[in-house]
């Protein structure tokens, strides 16, 4: 019953990246050319979801860089798109808020900070 289910999540995937490979103008996803050729178009949005569900799991979270999601969806979801780790420790650290959500976050993150310890989310490490 698994295996019909994971063959029945493949044909699906497929599907969608047939209609997305159409939509970018690509004739066939057979056509390894057009697929090099149109990879700057596509976007990644990598999630916790991403490590048990995908082989480009380990390449995408490296392309992920500094974004929140590398430390899991709950933190990515409460930074927002637009706060990056190196922001989110600069807030921590009393940088001065530049917008109403870096002024919500500044003190929720120093609040987490004297429960956890400063030197444990500074630098990044378990106490
Ligand atoms: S690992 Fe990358 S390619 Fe795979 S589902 Fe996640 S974001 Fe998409």
């Amino acid at each position: 019953m698994a295996l019909l289910f994971e063959m029945r999540r493949v044909l699906v995937t497929m599907a969608q990246v047939g209609t997305r490979m159409h939509a970018l103008g690509l004739a066939s996803t057979a056509d390894a050319e057009g697929l090099a050729a149109l990879s700057p178009q596509l976007t990644t949005t990598y999630q916790e979801s991403c490590v048990a569900g995908c082989l480009l799991a380990q390449i995408c979270r490296q392309n992920a860089g500094a974004q929140p999601s590398v430390l899991g969806d709950h933190v990515a979801q409460t930074l927002g798109e637009t706060i990056d780790l190196p922001r989110a420790l600069a807030l921590l650290q009393d940088a001065p808020a530049t917008n109403e959500r870096e002024a919500w976050l500044g003190p929720v993150l120093r609040e987490a900070a004297a429960l956890f310890g400063p030197s444990t989310i500074v630098q990044g490490r378990a106490a």
